[in-house]
């Protein structure tokens, strides 16, 4: 029987967590949860579960990927029933990847339990579809942070010519070098891009402003909570796509 499981979180709001989740979260031994992680989340854990905070350990600092890993197979081992509680999805930006190999060396089995992603927590909230007939046909998820800490290398010019949304991750602070990129490979500057911070909670801010114009504006602000950008065609106006749309059928007609 599986003892472990990495658990989506989904976006904040614990409206968005999965019955599975919440039942492996109520019936957990130890909890393994980050800084992504809504508070009343943690809090539906059993009063007798050891609940521990691997993004501000010791209230200093996060503890690093390798401490994460070591510290969850040493409470697997212990035969209790683990939860890895993250943001989101587990399996997107997640750092699964490591926590899935750290098991596997150690034989010890898990399974999965996805979670509602941050780019469609944004999406539902603005009340925005990421993929349009006719406008945007594919959906593109990125990080804007790289492994160096820097911008990833992304082709940029692969990205602007899908014409996809782009949803971009850890992109907060590297926005303006993203911007620049896609303009240099052909995205029209007034592509429209939307910022949003803390999706589904009570707190939650959007602003809505073009791929020129967004970086100076998010520049201006000051965030706290993490900051989700949307990039596309798709993410114009509501009613001019639509009624671009009715003008593209009607002349089918
Ligand atoms: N696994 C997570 C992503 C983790 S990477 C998921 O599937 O959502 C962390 C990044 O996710 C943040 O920098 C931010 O870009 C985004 N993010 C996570 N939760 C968010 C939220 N509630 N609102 C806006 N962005 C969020």
């Amino acid at each position: 029987m599986t003892h472990v499981a990495l658990v989506g979180a989904g976006p904040g709001d614990p409206d968005l967590l999965t019955l599975k989740a919440f039942r492996l979260i109520q019936q957990a031994d130890i909890l393994l949860y980050d800084s992504l992680a809504d508070a009343r989340i943690v809090r539906m854990a059993a009063s007798d579960c050891e609940t521990i905070d691997v993004g501000k350990r010791c209230g200093k600092h996060s503890a690093s990927q390798r401490e994460i890993c070591e510290l969850l197979v040493a409470a697997a081992r212990t035969g209790a029933k683990v939860v890895r509680l993250k943001g989101g999805d587990p399996m997107i930006f997640g750092r699964a990847t490591e926590e899935m190999a750290a098991l596997d060396a150690a034989g010890i089995a898990y399974e999965i339990v996805p979670g509602i992603t941050a780019a469609t927590a944004a999406a539902a909230s603005l009340q925005k579809s990421l993929t349009k007939r006719a406008t945007a046909r594919s959906l593109h998820f990125l990080t804007g942070h790289g492994a160096e800490g820097g911008l990833p290398a992304h082709d940029w010019v692969s990205l602007t010519k899908s014409g996809g949304t782009l949803v971009v991750y850890m992109g907060a602070r590297t926005l303006a070098g993203l911007a620049a990129h896609f303009i240099e490979a052909g995205m029209d500057p007034a592509t429209p891009a939307i910022a949003v911070e803390n999706a589904s909670l009570a707190t939650q801010r959007n602003v809505s402003a073009t791929i020129a114009t967004l970086p100076r504006i998010l520049a201006a602000m000051t965030t706290t909570g993490p900051v989700l950008l949307l990039i596309g065609a798709a993410m114009d106006e509501a009613g001019m796509v639509e009624r671009e749309l009715e003008d593209v059928s009607t002349s089918f007609l």
